[in-house]
C-alpha cells in the first residue's frame, strides 16, 4: 500500500473538511495521539476569547445570570445526544474520576445489602483506584487482555450482594468494545445497576444509553470530543433512577434554589442534583463547542470513518509490521473496535519515543504497546501511512 493509495482514500473521505476547522500548526506533524488529546477546534479558539474579553473582561459577575449558570446542563444535552442519551439526563462537571466517585458512591449507597462492585482488572487505573476507595468487596473481573469483555464472564461474577458493574465501554488500551447493551441487561437480571465509562466510545462510537436501559455512565470530553486539557467530564443518571440516588458531594451548586443560602442540603430537581460546586466555564464553553461539531458531523459518519481509518491501520499493520515481529493488540473485527489500533513489540517504549523525535506522536502504553489513535474529524489516511512508515524505518526486525 503506497502513499497514493492514501491520498485517493482521504479524497473520498466525507470527512475530510473537518481536519481545516482544526488548528493545525505544523502540517508536517503526525498526530495520532488524539484519543489522548485532541486537537483544538478553530470555533474553540473564538468562543474561549469572546468568554475571556467579553462575558468575563466586560460582564463581570453577571455572566452567571447571562447564560453560566445553566451551562453544564444545557453542554449536558447536547453531549447527551451523542452518546443517546435524551435530555435533562447529562450534566458536565467535575472529572471523570471525579464523576465516576459520584455515581459509583450513589450506587453503592442504594441498598445495604448490596455491597459489591464488579470491575475489569484491565480497567483504566484511575476507575480501579476510585472503587478501591469506595468498595469494600471489589470482584475481579480477568478479561482477555485483546478481545476484552465477554458477557458470560461479567454473569458468572453477579450475584444478589452485587451493587454496580464498572466497565469501559471501549477498552483504554486494546480498544475492544464491550457489549453494552447485553452487560447491562445481565446485570439487570441480577439486581445490579452498571455504570459505563464513556471516554473512549464519546464522540466516536454510537453509545446508545436510553436505548440499552444503562443505569449511570462518566466520560471525558477532552478525547474524542476535543474539549482540550483538564476540561470537565460529564456524567449521566436514567431520568428514573435521579430522585432515588443521591450523590455524595453535596454542594450548593446541587440545591434546590442555590441562592437562597437556606440551612440544609435538599437536592435540585432533575439532573442539576448532581452538580457540586462552581462549574469551569472556560471549560464548559469548549465543551459545548467540541460537542457540536461532533454533532455537525454526525456520530454515524464519525464511527464509519474510526472504522475505516482502523481497518487501514490494520492492513498496514498486516503488510509492514508483522513482518517486522510486531503483534496487533486490538480486536481484528472492525465492529468490535473503537477509535484505535494497538501495536505490540517488546520495545514499544523506545520506539515510542523515537517516533516522536522523527515528528510522529503516538503513545505506549505498558508494558508493550503502541496506540495508533485514529481521530475522525482530524486524522488522515496520508498521517496514518506516513506515521506506520517511520514506524517501519524505526523498528527493523
Ligand atoms: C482518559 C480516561 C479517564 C480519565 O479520567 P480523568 O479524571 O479525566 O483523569 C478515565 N477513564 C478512562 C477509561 C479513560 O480512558
Amino acid at each position: 500500500m503506497t502513499l497514493e493509495d492514501a491520498h485517493a482514500r482521504d479524497e473520498a473521505d466525507p470527512l475530510a473538511g473537518f481536519r481545516e476547522r482544526f488548528v493545525v500548526r505544523d502540517p508536517e506533524l503526525v498526530y495520532l495521539d488524539g484519543n489522548s488529546l485532541g486537537r483544538l477546534p478553530r470555533a474553540t479558539l473564538d468562543r474561549l476569547e469572546h468568554v475571556v474579553e467579553r462575558e468575563w473582561g466586560e460582564r463581570l459577575i453577571r455572566g452567571w445570570w447571562e447564560g453560566w449558570l445553566d451551562l453544564p446542563v444545557r453542554a449536558g444535552d447536547l453531549v447527551g445526544e451523542l452518546v443517546g442519551a435524551g435530555p435533562g439526563q447529562v450534566v458536565v462537571a467535575d472529572s471523570t474520576t471525579v464523576c465516576l466517585y459520584k455515581l459509583a458512591a450513589a450506587a453503592l449507597g442504594r441498598d445495604p445489602g448490596r455491597t459489591e462492585v464488579v470491575v475489569d482488572r484491565s480497567e483504566f487505573p484511575t476507575d480501579r483506584y476510585v472503587l478501591e476507595g469506595l468498595a469494600s468487596d471489589l470482584r475481579w473481573l480477568e478479561a482477555d487482555p485483546v478481545e476484552g469483555v465477554v458477557p458470560g464472564a461479567v454473569a458468572d461474577l453477579l450475584g444478589p450482594e452485587t451493587a454496580l458493574v464498572v466497565l469501559s465501554h471501549v477498552n483504554y488500551r486494546s480498544a475492544a468494545v464491550a457489549p453494552l447493551e447485553e452487560i447491562t441487561g445481565l446485570a439487570h437480571d441480577a439486581g445490579a445497576l452498571v455504570l459505563w465509562d464513556l471516554c473512549h466510545s464519546a464522540g466516536v462510537l454510537p453509545v446508545g444509553l436510553d436505548a440499552a436501559g444503562a443505569d449511570l455512565a462518566v466520560g471525558c470530553t477532552y478525547k474524542y470530543l476535543n474539549a482540550g486539557p483538564g476540561a470537565p467530564a460529564f456524567l449521566y443518571v436514567r431520568r428514573d433512577l435521579q430522585d432515588e440516588l443521591r450523590q455524595p458531594v453535596w454542594g450548593w451548586f446541587g440545591r434546590r434554589d442555590q441562592f437562597l443560602m437556606e440551612q440544609g442540603f435538599e437536592p435540585a430537581p432533575g439532573i442539576a442534583a448532581w452538580l457540586s460546586g462552581t462549574p469551569n466555564v472556560l471549560g464548559l464553553a469548549a465543551v459545548d463547542e467540541g460537542a457540536r461539531l461532533a454533532a455537525e458531523a454526525t456520530i454515524p459518519a464519525i464511527a464509519a470513518k474510526a472504522r475505516a481509518l482502523t481497518s487501514y491501520a490494520l492492513e498496514l499493520h498486516d503488510e509492514r509490521l508483522a513482518p517486522l515481529g510486531f503483534t496487533v493488540g486490538s480486536p481484528r473485527d472492525a465492529e468490535r473496535r473503537g477509535g484505535h489500533l494497538s501495536v505490540c513489540r517488546h520495545d514499544a517504549r523506545a520506539l515510542c519515543d523515537a517516533l516522536a523525535e522523527a515528528g510522529v506522536i503516538t503513545d505506549f502504553r505498558m508494558p508493550d504497546t503502541i496506540r495508533l489513535g485514529c481521530s475522525p474529524l482530524t486524522t488522515s489516511f496520508a498521517e496514518l501511512w506516513t506515521g506506520v512508515d517511520r514506524l517501519c524505518r524505526l523498528a527493523p526486525a
